[in-house]
């Protein structure tokens, strides 16, 4: 396959023959001997093209390269490291099209969304750039005369980034773009299921250092490759840190592997997103974020949202409502104008949908709306589906598990304590929201008593965060934050510093030693 968009990125040049593969230090690498293995769309389900999965020798190349160039990297001052992410972001700003079209061509989402995960990537550059003159610390007072103290962060070393195929560009973005102006050099091993937008990437980064020589060539590398690579970057003791974006169970093996060694891993795992609606609630305004929340990237957000619990006195509105909302929104080819949901990534999501869906009814719930498979007005190929809707208790088991797909649970609360017990009594621990018109509710949601999710919203939908905030959840959300606030510190080690300008040699804790 020969996509124009692909040919204007560049991306062709990382190709020998038809088979594409890992780039180290700026280099088309060949070296793979791993087996090669078909990339997909998921719209069709066509190949796009061939990879070899990286070999061990490659991981040791990009690893050594990374090493070599954080060493330089590490003394560059953090402005001028900010200038090379001002680069990136200004090429990711020229080729958004075509980025954005193997976005949606590799993950199935519809265009306008692969169009603001770009967008994410080039905002992520404008907050790293800001960042790049804001890497302070504290002074701090020091309770020993003539002595002063002070914290600084330091520059951490080569960092492993590990990503999942539904946001393809945004997830390397939020951790590459900090990391280096942090002046880290990045390793990373995108989804097997998106590795054209990996080349994508490089193929811009390669532009930026065309436009920046001084800049370490091995400061970005990529590695192709499975499960299997994920575990050998896992278990290299030359990553001080591994962020990676996955399954839960992959954050468990991942988490595991690095914790063996006493590394550091940066965990951004799944989700059982819940939204709370209080009888209070503005229905309209919620209506319209349910439907986003659920359906958008046909389900398959980390954010998505999959319970709702509905104040029982207006759950049969909404349960009327909802199916209308949902029988309006077009499935089909994400390619097209006018679509808003595309496919499911692949035969294995599908499978997946449909058997929980199985267990969902043998555990009491009702299929109120969708989940069969869509053939007509899509292309052939692509696993299309009606999302849906499921009446369910709230301690129905299945409702305790994230499945990737456009499933949403429905269920009932009486009082607002109990719903945020039922929020709350999921493993996961990443996205949640409360419509309600009520101060007194949206201030105990949003309490210590409230919601335990890393993100917790008051009218808003559980999905679509801004890249401003940390973003990240707890428990088996694996405790992670990326992207805004003060995350660029996963990235750097702390040192503190005691300074004496004094005479004398006064020890802590008031102790005399002589
Ligand atoms: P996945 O876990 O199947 O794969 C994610 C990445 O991990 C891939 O690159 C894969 O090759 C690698 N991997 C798999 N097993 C590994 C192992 N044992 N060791 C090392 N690497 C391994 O996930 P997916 O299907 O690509 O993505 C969907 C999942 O990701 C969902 O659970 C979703 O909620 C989650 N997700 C979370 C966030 C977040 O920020 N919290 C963001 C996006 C996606």
């Amino acid at each position: 396959m020969n996509l124009h968009y692909l040919e204007k990125l560049g991306v062709d040049a990382f190709r020998t023959g038809s088979v594409y593969n890992s780039v180290i230090g700026g280099e088309f690498n060949q070296a793979g001997t791993g087996e090669q293995f078909a990339a997909r769309s998921p719209i069709d389900g066509a190949q796009t093209a061939l990879f070899q999965n990286a070999s061990v020798e490659q991981l040791n190349a990009a690893v050594e390269q990374a090493e070599a160039a954080f060493k330089a990297w590490r003394t560059v001052p953090a402005p001028k490291r900010g200038e090379f992410v001002r680069i990136i972001g200004n090429l990711a700003r020229e080729y958004k099209e075509e980025l954005a079209q193997v976005v949606t061509l590799e993950s199935g989402k519809i265009l306008p969304e692969a169009l603001g995960e770009v967008q994410e990537w080039i905002d992520v550059c404008d907050f790293a750039v800001g960042m790049s003159r804001q890497l302070h610390g504290l002074t701090i007072v020091s309770e020993r005369p003539g002595h002063r103290m002070m914290e600084q962060w330091q520059p951490l070393g080569p960092v492993a980034v590990i990503s999942a195929f539904n946001f393809p560009m945004a997830v390397w973005a939020w951790n590459a773009m900090l990391g280096l102006v942090c002046g880290d050099s990045i390793v990373w091993k995108p989804s097997e299921k998106t590795p054209l937008c990996a080349l994508a990437i490089q193929a811009i980064v390669d532009k930026a250092l065309e436009l920046m020589p001084e800049v370490p060539k091995g400061v970005c590398s990529l590695i192709v490759g499975g499960r299997d690579v994920g575990q050998a970057i896992s278990e290299d003791r030359r990553f001080p840190l591994v962020s990676a974006t996955g399954s839960t169970a992959m954050g468990r093996s991942v988490g595991e592997t690095v914790g063996k060694r006493l590394g550091r891993s940066l965990l951004e795992l799944g989700g059982n997103n819940a939204m709370i609606v209080s009888e209070t609630a503005d229905l309209d305004l919620a209506l319209r974020a349910i439907v986003f929340a659920a359906v958008g990237t046909a389900g398959q957000r980390c954010t998505t949202l999959r319970r709702l619990i509905a104040q029982e006195s207006i759950v049969d509105n909404l349960i009327e409502r909802l199916p209308k909302s949902y029988s309006s929104l077009r499935i089909g080819d994400p390619r097209n104008d006018g679509v808003l949901i595309g496919p499911l990534v692949d035969q294995g999501s599908f499978e997946r949908m449909q058997s929980t869906l199985k267990t969902a009814v043998e555990q009491g719930g009702e299929i109120v709306y969708g989940g069969e498979r869509l053939t007509d007005n899509v292309p052939a190929g692509g696993f299309y589906v009606n999302p849906a809707i499921v009446r369910i208790a709230h301690d129905a088991p299945i409702v305790q598990e994230e499945t990737f797909a456009p499933i949403l649970y429905v269920m009932t609360y009486e009082t607002i304590e109990q719903a945020l017990d039922i929020q709350n009594n999921v493993p996961q621990g990443l996205s949640s929201a409360i419509f309600t018109e009520s101060m007194r509710e949206a201030e105990f949601f949003m309490s210590p008593a409230g919601s335990d999710c890393g993100i917790a919203n008051v009218n808003i939908g559980t999905s679509g965060a801004e890249i401003g905030g940390a973003f990240g959840g707890e428990k088996e959300t694996g405790g992670g934050r990326e992207s805004g606030s003060d995350a660029w510190r996963n990235y750097m080690r702390r040192t503190t510093n005691t300074i004496n300008y004094g005479g004398d040699l006064p020890l802590a804790q008031g102790i005399v030693f002589e």
